[in-house]
């Protein structure tokens, strides 16, 4: 790595740590940050200690949390060097900016301060590791300013351990910081962590890992092709000492003066991105010959048809990002190249198939996982996909069939293929299942010039597996929706759509709607997948900005709230209220006669679930029993 090609080797030694031993060492640990400008990604953690610093007010705990690589250890590191730097003279205090020279700094940088403590507690988790730390905690520290125990892992501690550090962590001696790491926030005691400071270190984006990786490599006199870089960047995923070690093993496997980017893509197996955008273009104009072409061509490549699939995937979610959200387009992780196809991309396609092309590409990665032959799956998934692209999207195709009285008649403007569209209504669940067509299909004729063709949608296309998973009723409501996700064993949407979601507008095989924030709008794939399982029917669901219906939470609320508002006025149930004051109406059943009032908080009556007859004379008959007539 001596070569010197590169004449602009900007001074980097900064960067390098101090202890510039000669020999050989990886990169991710040459170029451990080793003060607070190095960390990258961490502003709002540095703003925070910046503060606390500078008004002397510096918790006595902290925790760290993120994922793995993302530099916890080290950031403790070098809070506890900043804790304990005394400046190059000796005289300093407790800094943001460690001098990184003085005694101090100099041994806890190479790990062999006596009073910064490292503890993995992943592999000490036991009550007497702690007690040897609550132990010590009791001693002033030998030479530094604070005694620093860094627990990495902290998660990992037993029950017991954890205990024995919380009474050390309600009354800490003034002279013991902890600084906490764990990948697994969740699991620590929030008695714990209601006690330390926290800091959610962040993923580090791309583009910084970029920058980083550029001054490391100008330090390390090698050049790399920009590509290469954006290729280690990603794979990285945000991991600032992964990357480095993707970045070692290139520098490694290179001939010592450029990594290329073919270097780099045959050592991560990643696919040319132009090419998938070729590949991608020419399956959404469904160019089926050409997309099976340049397939077969990466495939020969050494591409892995499961890895091609996946990056289709992730291109359809970066334009249906974009599409959605315009300014995603300037994210800096993305080539300029990229950049401006994938926009094209996003004034071309509908939201509506870009999601379908999510949703086939996903269930077509399950089959790729699972196949013999992962290539022929593989041009399976983009056969269909092709030819779906030839399809109008359901929504234009209801509009189209409820705007026209002869639904085969083409419309000035309408979706690219009325006919096939019309067709695609025709399959229903009773009807004897019509072979896949797709091998038939001529692979860019457009639909109409062949209307012998079978129908181009088939249950088969949308997930039906089995005949009995399609229920005979198309949902007409969207209270018919939630049902169907309740009847069919899926609560948790079923309880998302009813919260969290207005419905704009509901047509058969089409959804628009509006969600709340509780709803998880990546779960809008399964949403469809299963009501093209359960009605055996192609369905797009769409986001709307439209107000929409409130939602069925609050559409039960205020039915509620009327039918209590009308209990309450009925002359006995006003009697009632009256005379047992505190009671409150707890539930109606219909008619509103029938109100069961409950008395005070009693809730034990079980007649509530009975039918019309129950006997609510008896109900409100009842003397309230002795134990609840307080009130
Ligand atoms: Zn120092």
């Amino acid at each position: 790595m001596s070569d010197s090609t590169d004449p602009a080797a900007p001074d980097l030694e900064d960067l390098a740590d101090p202890s510039g031993a000669a020999e050989y060492r990886v990169l991710a640990r040459k170029y451990r940050p080793q003060s607070f400008e190095d960390l990258l990604g961490q502003d709002a953690l540095v703003r925070t200690l910046r503060n606390a610093f500078a008004q002397n007010r510096i918790h006595h705990a902290f925790v760290l949390t993120g994922v793995r690589g993302v530099g916890k250890t080290t950031t403790a590191r070098i809070i506890a060097k900043g804790l304990n730097c005394i400046g190059p003279d000796g005289t300093g205090g407790p800094t943001m900016q460690p001098c990184g020279v003085c005694d101090n700094c100099r041994s806890i940088a190479e790990d062999r301060h006596v009073d910064v403590l490292e503890m993995d507690a992943a592999s000490r988790t036991g009550i007497d590791d702690v007690r040897e730390i609550i132990e010590s905690v009791r001693y002033r520290p030998v030479s530094a300013r604070y005694k620093v125990f860094i627990v990495d892992e902290v998660h990992m501690l037993s029950k017991n351990a954890f205990n024995a550090l919380l009474k050390t962590l309600e009354e800490p001696p003034e002279h013991v910081k902890f600084i906490f790491a764990t990948t697994e926030i969740r699991k620590v005691p929030v008695t714990v962590l209601s006690r330390c400071q926290r800091f959610d270190l962040k993923r580090i984006d791309a583009s910084v890992l970029m920058t980083l990786f550029n001054k490391v490599t100008a330090a390390e006199k090698i050049a790399v092709e920009d590509e290469a870089l954006l290729m280690i960047a990603r794979a990285a995923d945000g991991s600032a000492r992964d990357g480095l070690s993707i970045l070692d093993q290139a520098m490694a496997l290179s001939d010592g003066k450029t990594v290329t980017t073919a270097l780099v893509r045959e050592m991560l197996g990643v696919v040319d991105r132009a090419r998938i955008y070729d590949l991608f273009e020419a399956v959404m104009a469904g160019r089926i010959a050409d997309a099976l072409a340049e397939l077969r061509g990466m495939y020969d490549n050494g591409a892995d048809p499961v890895v091609i699939i996946q990056d289709l995937m992730e291109l359809t979610h970066g334009v249906t990002r974009m599409k959605a959200a315009p300014q995603a387009a300037l994210a800096n992780d993305l080539s300029e190249t990229e950049r401006d196809r994938g926009r094209k991309l996003a004034e071309t396609l509908g939201v509506p198939s870009l999601t379908r092309a999510w949703q086939m590409l996903a269930k077509g990665l399950g089959e790729l996982q699972s196949a013999p032959i992962a290539i022929s799956a593989a041009e399976m998934v983009l056969i269909r996909l092709a030819h779906a692209a030839d399809l109008p999207d359901p929504a234009s195709l209801v509009r189209l069939l409820t705007d026209t009285a002869d639904p085969s008649a083409p419309a000035a403007g309408g979706p690219a293929s009325a006919a096939s569209g019309a067709r695609m209504q025709t399959p229903t669940p009773t009807e004897p299942k019509p072979e896949p067509e797709v091998a038939a299909a001529g692979p860019t004729a457009p639909a109409q010039d062949h209307p012998d063709e079978p129908p181009p949608a088939s249950p088969e296309d949308y997930g039906a597996v089995d005949d009995r998973d399609v229920t005979s009723q198309i949902p007409v409501t969207f209270e018919d929706v939630v049902t169907l996700f309740k009847e069919r064993g899926e609560p948790f949407l079923a309880s998302q759509l009813e919260k969290d979601v207005h419905c704009v507008s509901l047509t058969p095989g089409s959804l628009e709607i509006r969600p709340e924030r509780g709803f998880d709008i990546r779960n809008i794939g399964q949403v469809q997948q299963h009501l093209a399982r359960w009605t055996g029917r192609p369905w797009e669901v769409a986001l709307s900005e439209a107000a929409g219906d409130p939602t069925l939470r609050e559409q039960k609320q205020a039915a509620h709230n009327a039918r209590t508002e009308q209990a309450a006025a009925d002359p006995v149930v006003s009697k009632v209220l009256t005379l047992f004051p505190g009671a409150v109406i707890e539930e109606i059943t219909a008619p509103a006669i029938e109100a069961a009032v409950e008395v005070g908080t009693a809730a034990a009556d079980d007649d509530g679930d009975d039918g019309p007859d129950d006997d609510f004379a008896e109900d409100i008959g009842e003397p309230p029993r002795a134990d609840q007539a307080g009130g």
